[in-house]
């Protein structure tokens, strides 16, 4: 059988694809090298968290969290969602304009927040350290573990009808349709998505795309410190630098009852290690936040690559110039949040489909990059839908 569409990547962007298109009617076949979910998703906090850098970023956010509210009582257990709600912290004036700024924003967009005054805050937070000067609660915001998520969409794609193909590396892609694999194996399709992550670029040279490091720590069960996912508001300007090592302040009560701190971000480290000065750095700004964690015992650090375009949204649409290739890639750190929307839009967009929201932020060619790689030969291909 040749597939309609073969996606390459089975992390939570791949299998949400494959999940999307496979609620249309359409055959599809997963490729996966290695473990599903096993990549940046296994690696990933897990926060749905709405940003509002920039309107499109916004607006996959908002959609991305919607549909995962709209589908919380269809998760196994073991996917462990919960609607912990967001405290945005502000340590002075200035960051309480800014949590000001951000509610207006998010009202205009039917989000709605309230401004927790310094003793609210204490009252809803108190292992918080005194003295911050309020915050803005998200109250429908929620957390959930990616893993398990990930592989949620991808059994539920296989339940309608998609077939995962293990230890199958891609290792070209061509714009006849045809996807050899590394052990010489040629597969086809009518279309090919590529949402292999970071190594979305081996496949096509030229991508716009950089892994950006991060770093997360997990405690022991300490159940009941602290009841929100706690991220201060400078967390922003970390997430959206371009340049240099950053760290933030953002933690999160896990279900288990243990705490998971974060977070960092590096261009330059390609190493897997843990960065023992940049962890420092990290956990002397949490204990600036909560000053208990000091005295807390950690189980587990660890390392991911978040997969970063130069304007940190995700690249979904077409390969420019081509019929055949899709990419769904480039989540930086919102892949876990957006999922749901990025499947749901390229889904559209295989069907030749009015996406509810607007694709055209999202759409590679938006990169003139792809003057570097290698031209595409035009295959006309019909939607099959
Ligand atoms: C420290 C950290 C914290 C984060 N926190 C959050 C958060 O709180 N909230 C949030 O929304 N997001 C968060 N993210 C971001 C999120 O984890 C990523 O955006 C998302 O997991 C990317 O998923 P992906 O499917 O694109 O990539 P991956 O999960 O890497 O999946 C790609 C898959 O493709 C496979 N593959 C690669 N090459 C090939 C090939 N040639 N052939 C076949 N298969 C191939 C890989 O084996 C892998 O399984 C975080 C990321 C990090 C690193």
């Amino acid at each position: 059988m040749t597939a309609d569409v073969l996606v390459i990547g089975a992390g939570i962007i791949g299998s949400a694809v494959a999940e999307s298109s496979a609620r249309r009617g359409l055959r599809v076949q997963v490729l996966e090298a290695g473990i599903p979910a096993a990549g940046t998703t296994a690696a990933g906090m897990g926060h749905l968290v709405v940003l509002d850098d920039n309107p499109a970023e916004l607006a996959l956010s908002r959609d991305g969290l919607a549909r995962w509210q709209s589908r919380r009582h269809e998760l196994p257990c073991r996917a462990e969602y919960r609607a912990c709600g967001t405290l945005w912290l502000a340590r002075d004036s200035a960051e309480l304009a800014e949590a000001e700024r951000k509610q207006a924003l998010l009202r205009q967009y039917g989000l709605e927040s309230q401004l927790l005054t310094a003793d609210g805050l204490q009252r809803c937070e108190p292992a918080l350290v005194k003295g911050l000067a309020g915050a803005l609660l998200r109250a429908d915001e929620a957390v959930l573990y990616p893993p398990v998520a990930s592989r949620w969409l991808l059994s539920y794609a296989e339940a309608m009808g998609a077939s995962l193909l293990r230890n199958a590396e891609a290792s070209q892609v061509h714009e006849d349709g045809s996807v050899v694999l590394s052990n010489g194996r040629t597969l086809r399709a009518a279309q090919i998505v590529i949402a292999a992550g970071n190594q979305s670029s081996r496949l096509l040279p030229g991508l716009p795309l950089k892994p950006r490091k991060g770093q997360l720590l997990i405690t022991e069960r300490y159940p009941a410190l602290v009841h929100h996912q706690l991220v201060e508001l400078g967390y922003i300007r970390s997430a959206h630098s371009n340049d240099g090592d950053s760290v933030a302040f953002n933690v999160q009560p896990r279900a288990t009852g243990q705490l998971l701190i974060g977070s960092s971000r590096q261009y330059q480290d390609l190493a897997p290690d843990l960065d023992w000065a940049l962890l420092q750095r990290m956990l002397a700004r949490a204990a600036e936040y909560l000053p208990d964690l000091s005295g807390l015992q950690a189980l587990r650090g660890w390392t991911g690559f978040r997969p970063a375009t130069p304007d940190k949204l995700p690249l979904l649409g077409r390969v420019p110039g081509s019929q055949r290739l899709w990419l769904a890639t480039g989540h930086e750190g919102l892949g876990i949040t957006t999922a749901l929307a990025s499947g749901e839009l390229l889904a559209d967009l295989l069907c030749n489909t009015r996406p509810s929201i607007d694709p055209h932020p999202y759409d590679p060619a938006r990169f003139d990059t792809w003057t570097a790689a290698t031209p595409l030969q035009t295959v006309e291909v019909a939607a099959t839908c």
